[in-house]
């Protein structure tokens, strides 16, 4: 009963993520004008914005023009409402739920308007920081050690990326936007599990590209965002990091 309302709400907040990626980098408001069609401007009533329910009832296209609408929404609101869930599953009935369930949804949001537009704002990157604000309150004295080397060494380590890399490709290698977002990344996991995370971006990247370079999807010239792999690492170092650490250290060390 508690994951429905769980799931349910991470399809509302989806919704609202769709409306964030959309409109926020346009520099739109959030909240007017109310939601309308980009295509012919009509109004989106109240039962064509059930998050899922109104994509399949309307079969994706919008009931005034017919124009299609984009797959995406869905998927994102899906995405969200999953990323819900693994958080209720992860942290159970406590104020992590919340605090990490609404951070995944930053992510989505982060990672979407990265593939669009690639940029990743500065504004979303502050948010990012508070959930290890948020960590203060559990009173470990440790954790402030472990943020402070990770926003240091994360974002250190994705400049020496962006210098050298420069360098080697003569090319811009990585955004300045995904050095800031990486050294969030370790303000908030830690300088250990962010580590992990950063690996796990790197080899998500890889991955993909192994399976979409030859198929032609894409090709080595195009720009492509390292914003979403970041979202993807730091996703996985949230809801197993540590686990991940503890398997290492017993298999190839026996601690
Ligand atoms: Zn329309």
């Amino acid at each position: 009963m508690i994951s429905f309302f769980v799931i349910l709400f991470g399809l509302l907040i989806g919704s609202f993520i769709n409306v964030v990626i959309y409109r926020y980098p346009r520099s739109e408001s959030l909240a007017f004008p109310p939601s309308h069609c980009p295509a012919c401007d009509h109004p989106i009533k109240p039962w064509e914005n059930i998050p899922l329910i109104s994509y399949l009832f309307l079969k994706g296209k919008c009931s005034s023009c017919k124009s299609s609408i984009s797959w995406r929404y869905p998927v994102v609101e899906a995405l969200t409402s999953f990323i819900f869930y693994l958080s209720y599953l992860k942290f159970g009935l406590t104020w992590d739920l919340p605090v990490f369930a609404l951070f995944g949804a930053l992510l989505i949001a982060i990672a979407f308007i990265d593939i669009d537009h690639l940029i990743i704002p500065d504004s979303m990157i502050i948010i990012g920081f508070l959930p290890g604000f948020y960590l203060w309150l559990g009173g470990n004295s440790h954790i402030l050690t472990s943020q402070f080397f990770g926003f240091v060494g994360l974002g250190g380590i994705f400049l020496a990326i962006r210098y050298f890399g420069e360098i080697a490709f003569k090319k811009e290698a990585m955004g300045f936007g995904d050095v800031k977002f990486a050294a969030m990344a370790g303000w908030v996991l830690g300088w250990d599990v962010g580590l992990v995370s950063m690996f796990l971006a790197f080899l998500s990247a890889t991955l993909l590209f192994a399976v979409l370079l030859p198929t032609g999807v894409i090709t080595r010239k195009q720009q492509v965002p390292f914003g979403p792999f970041i979202c993807i690492g730091i996703w996985l170092g949230v809801l197993g990091g540590r686990e991940i650490i503890d398997w290492y250290l017993t298999f190839f060390l026996g601690v």
